[in-house]
Formats: structure tokens, C-alpha cells, sequence
């Protein structure tokens, strides 16, 4: 399944599922260290994920069925933008979703 988002400079991206690291919810331009909001890890990256923060994952963490259902999220008629390569955002219905991609 490949998803097709448009992003500020209005280019068609593809975002692989394959290639999500973690999904973020929570509070736009809040803190993002999860005191505002939560991280859901894939199950596929979870090394990977754990290196990246630097402590152990544990299962309750880690949901690909809550990142397969906010995958529409990152789809129009929403425009995520994208923060860096690897990092898509969006702001809808008063949250903030954040899609982190491996790198
Ligand atoms: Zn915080």
C-alpha cells in the first residue's frame, strides 16, 4: 500500500509503511516528549526506534494497527508538511499527527 500526500511545495511523496519508525498524537505546538501526547512505535523498526531514543521500547508502545489507521492523516485534503526527509506533520481537528520515517 503506498499513500500519496502533498506536502508545502506541492510534490506528490510516497509514503511506504514498511518505512515507518513511529507515529506521534498529540497537542499541537506542544512539547513533544510525550507529556502533551504519544508515540506508537511500528513493530518493524522497533531496534532500530529503541537506538534512536536511546532506552528499551516496551510492548504496550508499540501499535500498527493505531499507524495504519492515521496513515489518512498524512493524505488530502490534509497537507503534511514535511519537516525533514524522514519527518511529516500535520495539524487536524486540533491535533497534531507526526510521522516519522527510517532513515
Ligand atoms: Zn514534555
Amino acid at each position: 500500500m503506498k499513500i500519496n500526500s502533498v506536502i508545502k511545495e506541492i510534490k506528490v511523496i510516497d509514503v511506504n509503511p514498511n518505512n515507518i519508525e513511529k507515529l506521534y498524537i498529540g497537542k499541537p505546538h506542544s512539547c513533544m516528549c510525550g507529556c502533551s501526547g504519544k508515540y506508537y512505535y511500528s513493530s518493524k523498526h522497533v531496534e532500530y526506534a529503541e537506538k534512536h531514543r536511546g532506552y528499551p521500547i516496551s510492548k504496550d508502545e508499540i501499535n500498527d494497527d493505531k499507524i495504519n489507521k492515521m496513515l489518512n492523516m498524512f493524505t488530502l485534503p490534509n497537507e503534511p508538511e514535511n519537516i525533514d526527509d524522514c519527518i511529516f506533520t500535520t495539524i487536524t481537528n486540533d491535533k497534531q499527527y507526526t510521522l516519522y520515517l527510517v532513515s
